[in-house]
Formats: C-alpha cells, sequence, structure tokens
C-alpha cells in the first residue's frame, strides 16, 4: 500500500478545492512529512489484504490510534477485540498491531489454535529484543514510556514485567535503585525528554547505560515540523487523542507557533479560529491518515 492507501477519494476531490474557495480565502498547505509511518503503513495494509480476502479480521486493539481510521476499517470488516476476549477465541486469525505484543499474547494465540497475524514494527521488535538481552543478562531495566501504553506492556513483557517503567522522572525520586542501570525509550517519546531523563540520572551519580530507542519516523519530525510550524499563521494539528506521538509533535508545532490548534477531525474546525487570508499549515501524527488532513484542508478551504 502507498503511504496514502485508504485516502481513495483524494483526486476525486481536488476539482472540488479549486472550486470550493470560501470567503476567508484561507491559504491551506498539508505537511507532506506528515501522515503515516511505514509501521502503521505496514499494518493497515496486511489489514486490507485479509479483509479483501476474508471479509473480516480480529485485530487486538485499535490498530491505530486514530478513531476515523479505525472507523474505516471496521466498516470493511474488522474486529477489535480486547486481550480478555483474545482468551476466549478460537479456530481465527488475529492482527497483532504495530505496537507489538507480550509474550503472552503468542502464548494463548497457541493454546487456542489462533493464526497471530504479525504486524509488529520491526523498529519495535527490535527494540523487544534488545530488552530481552538486557534482561537475560541481567541488567536493572528503566522504560522511558507512558504507562499503560500497548508498545510499554509488550517491552516490560519481555522482562518477566520486571522493567521498571516511569513516565516522568519525579516518579523515580522514591524509588531505590543500583548503581547499575540500563535505560530505553519507548519508540514514540520526545527525544528533548529523553535526553534530560538521560542527564539528570547520570547527574544523580547512576552508572547508566542509555539507549536512545525513540523512533527516527518521530523523531525526524521533531526536527522538521519546527520550520513547518514557522512558515504559516496558523497550525491545524490533525491526531487521535490517544496517540502519544501526536502529543509529541503537537507540543513540537505549538512551541514553534503558538497560533497552533489540535482537532481530531474536520468537524471540530471553528471558523472563528481563523481570519481572512489567513495561511495555515496542516501537520499530523504518525498515525494521522492523509485522507483525514485532505478532509480538514477541504473544510478550511470552503470557510
Ligand atoms: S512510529 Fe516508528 S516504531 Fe512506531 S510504528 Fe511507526 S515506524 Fe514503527
Amino acid at each position: 500500500m502507498s503511504k496514502n492507501k485508504g485516502d481513495k477519494n483524494i483526486h476525486k476531490n481536488q476539482r472540488y478545492i479549486c472550486i470550493a474557495m470560501g470567503a476567508y480565502n484561507l491559504q491551506v498547505t498539508i505537511d507532506q512529512d506528515s501522515g503515516f509511518c511505514f509501521g502503521v503503513v505496514y499494518a493497515i495494509d496486511m489489514a486490507e489484504e485479509i479483509l479483501a480476502e476474508d471479509g473480516y479480521l480480529y485485530c487486538l486493539g485499535d490498530i491505530v490510534h486514530n478513531d476515523e481510521e479505525v472507523e474505516r476499517l471496521k466498516a470493511q470488516g474488522l474486529r477489535i477485540i480486547e486481550h480478555s476476549q483474545l482468551k476466549d477465541l478460537r479456530n481465527e486469525k488475529v492482527l497483532i498491531r504495530a505496537h507489538g505484543e507480550a509474550p503472552d499474547t503468542y502464548r494463548t494465540a497457541l493454546e487456542n489454535n489462533i493464526t497471530l497475524i504479525d504486524a509488529s514494527c520491526p523498529v519495535v521488535l527490535k527494540l523487544q529484543n534488545r530488552i530481552k538481552t538486557s534482561f537475560d543478562n541481567k541488567e536493572k531495566i528503566l522504560i522511558f514510556g507512558k504507562h499503560g501504553h500497548a508498545e510499554v506492556i509488550g517491552l516490560q513483557g519481555q522482562t518477566n514485567n520486571e522493567a521498571l517503567v516511569f513516565q516522568d522522572i519525579a516518579e523515580l525520586e522514591d524509588v531505590e535503585l543500583p548503581h547499575n542501570i540500563t535505560l530505553y525509550s519507548q519508540t514514540t517519546k520526545s527525544m528533548d525528554k529523553f535526553y534530560n531523563v538521560k542527564d539528570q540520572l547520570i547527574s544523580r551519580g547512576y552508572d547508566l547505560k542509555a539507549n536512545d530507542t525513540i523512533c527516527r519516523q518521530v523523531s525526524n519530525r521533531d526536527k522538521d515540523l519546527p520550520k513547518f510550524a514557522t512558515r504559516f499563521n496558523k497550525i491545524v494539528f490533525v491526531s487521535g487523542r490517544k496517540s502519544s506521538n501526536g502529543k509529541v509533535l503537537f507540543e513540537v508545532c505549538r512551541k514553534h507557533n503558538p497560533d497552533t490548534f489540535f482537532i481530531s477531525s474536520a468537524a471540530e474546525l471553528d471558523k472563528t479560529m481563523f481570519s481572512p487570508n489567513d495561511t495555515i499549515g496542516i501537520a499530523g501524527a504518525t498515525s494521522t491518515p492523509m485522507w483525514l488532513m485532505q478532509q480538514v484542508k477541504e473544510a478550511l478551504e470552503s470557510f
């Protein structure tokens, strides 16, 4: 699938865009580096192939942290299930999304004769392996990541849930740690925050093995977005509210352009946010489909 598969109406709508310029005459540009990362493209591609053949497919958790894209795939037959439901399922195909899974999930699938369609992102799989190796080497592992996030659960699972997960350095204040510690990061954390955590741990005197395992699909956007954000009067950032990298990248935009608005769909746009002749940049998370940003562009141009 191309980056924009699922954006089937774009070409059809281009003619519409040209004739639908609204009275506000907003000049709208979509950041061409925004939209699905290759890990998400891979997972959605796999899901769509099976949906086309079988008509339905189970997926463990939301395939992507974007409700609009999830709804689009549900309409094709995707059935989202929770881990508790996996235990009751037998003889079916189940997709593992890009976030990856803990070893428990693979065990349950084997017991229940479930065929796993494993769309774990290769970047996440590599990180899981590195954490497993550290665990086998008896290192004390810290994971800088969001509590309860699917990827983090999968990472912690590599350590028999013994790795210590924290999302804020303050959480380590009252924790007794050994002198030697190994630090990893969830792939979608902010680069600045990770290096800040690293510096603070070193300044506290720990012998720290710090592994910057932030995905370059996210950190490169960290670097490119500031330039994009400063080119326009206003930025409309489109993302699901559950997306971790959506929060990170929104903050990057807002830091460089205070007139940055967060929305999840075109329905959340409000004309009063804008002034006539504004230039507007649209950016999104690695889980934001291009078709959704295109819808937002069309809505803005109709104002
Ligand atoms: S952000 Fe990176 S690690 Fe996460 S799914 Fe995308 S490519 Fe994979």
